[in-house]
């Protein structure tokens, strides 16, 4: 029986991973969320974690309340998920959305915690520091990721040395085949419906823009020690080949399931072992053709835009990361359009003063910058 903490129990992956962890009999030690008091209640019954914490003091306050008759205990603000971060256990698996989820990492890792990581913007903002100080622990770094997950399993018993290429796949989302002008005046309600994944808001529209691809390139540079100029990503509609590895013989491995975020993080929380699910089963007679195309870059230019932002590296990335985060806030709000985002997030990255060493607290003040620039546009 494995310890485990979850940060962002209530979300996408946060609800699947208690799942999981319900299913192998884990015992689930502290539950994070941001302002969900409700369902984080409901959960805590259920579940019983040592620790409960809420990123928001009010909904904090108001989970105290409604766990008065426990023993949980409810902890508030950053601090409070810091400290669920660090508690003693066998896994943190954090499914925090956005750059909230780095000083929870660092937090982790810090307390010589594993990690299973579906926050990539940690490593899209942190990664160097993340991967530095994750070695200086000794602490395993687990890909919840699909796309990455498949590529850790498709490395698994690969000789040192020998990847070459990395086969990144995406589904193309709900705009696929649409020209820039079909996508000037799309609404939010038209990027919210992902052909193939159930996700929380924010990533289902960084799908959307194909941003989610261009993030997932930066967390692969840093997951894998590879260069995006190895990284390949195709189009595959379908969403079954979840992403692959060509080695140096040329043999290209990749792996495939139904599209279901519950075996990459029953795979992250299990490793290395694989135990038995009732989960859909894969038939490739079923699905009859796998189709695989180069993206569109001219009308999807987020991804491009993060290729060049990791291959300039520094704070970049970062910078188009917060800007991402805040223009597509607005977005939802329907406060800009749809081609504005990426657009605010090349100016934003255009607009930092990038620097090749950096510590955390750079790193949060290029996030602050990007971020208001973004608020100046519409104020
Ligand atoms: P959701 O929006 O569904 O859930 C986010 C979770 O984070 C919620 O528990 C939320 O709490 C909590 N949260 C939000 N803001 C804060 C904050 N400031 N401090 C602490 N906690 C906070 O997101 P997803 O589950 O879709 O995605 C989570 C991460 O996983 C993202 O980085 C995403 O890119 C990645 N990912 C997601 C996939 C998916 O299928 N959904 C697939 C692969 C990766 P509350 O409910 O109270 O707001």
């Amino acid at each position: 029986m494995k310890n485990i903490v979850i940060l962002g129990s209530t979300g996408s992956i946060g609800t699947q991973s208690l799942e999981v962890c319900e299913k192998e009999g884990f015992k689930v030690k502290a539950l994070t969320a941001g302002k969900n008091s409700k369902l984080l209640e409901e959960q805590a019954r259920k579940l019983k974690p040592e620790i409960c914490a809420l990123q928001d003091e009010t909904a904090a306050a108001d989970l105290k309340l409604r766990l008065k008759d426990t023993d949980i205990k409810v902890l508030s603000g950053k601090d409070g998920i810091l400290e669920a971060a660090s508690q003693s256990c066998d896994m943190v698996l954090n499914s925090i959305v956005g750059i909230a989820g780095l000083l929870p990492t660092l937090s982790a890792i810090e307390a010589g915690n594993d990690i299973a990581l579906a926050n990539k913007e940690t490593l899209v903002t942190g990664g160097v520091i993340v991967n530095r100080e994750a070695k200086r622990r000794g602490v395993k770094i687990l890909p919840v990721d699909s796309e990455h997950s498949a590529i850790f399993q498709s490395l698994v018993g690969a000789p040192e040395g020998s990847l070459k290429k990395i086969i990144l796949t995406c589904s193309g989302g709900p705009f696929f085949s649409k020209t820039r002008s079909d996508l000037e005046n799309v609404t939010a309600k038209d990027a919210l419906k992902h052909p193939n994944w159930d996700m929380g808001a924010k990533i289902t529209i960084d799908s959307a823009t194909l941003m989610n691809k261009g993030l997932e390139v930066i967390e692969a540079v840093h997951l894998f020690g590879i260069s995006a100029d190895d990284i390949e990503v195709l189009v595959h509609r379908q969403s079954i080949l979840h992403s692959g590895v060509e080695l140096s013989d040329g043999a290209v491995i990749a792996q495939l399931g139904t599209p279901d975020m519950r075996l990459p993080i029953q795979y992250a929380l299990t490793y290395p072992a694989r135990s038995n699910n009732a989960f859909e089963r894969l038939s490739l007679a079923d699905i009859g053709t796998l189709t695989f195309e180069r993206p569109d870059t001219n009308t999807f230019r987020a991804l491009p835009l993060c290729i060049e932002a990791i291959n300039k590296g520094g704070l970049y990335p970062t910078a188009v990361n917060g800007a991402n985060e805040e223009a597509v806030s607005l977005f939802l709000q329907g406060k800009i359009k749809f081609l504005q985002i990426a657009e605010l997030a090349e100016k934003a990255m255009l607009n930092t003063e990038n620097k090749q060493s950096f510590t955390v607290e750079d790193i949060l003040n290029t996030d602050k910058a990007a971020r208001q620039l973004v608020k100046d546009f519409v104020s």
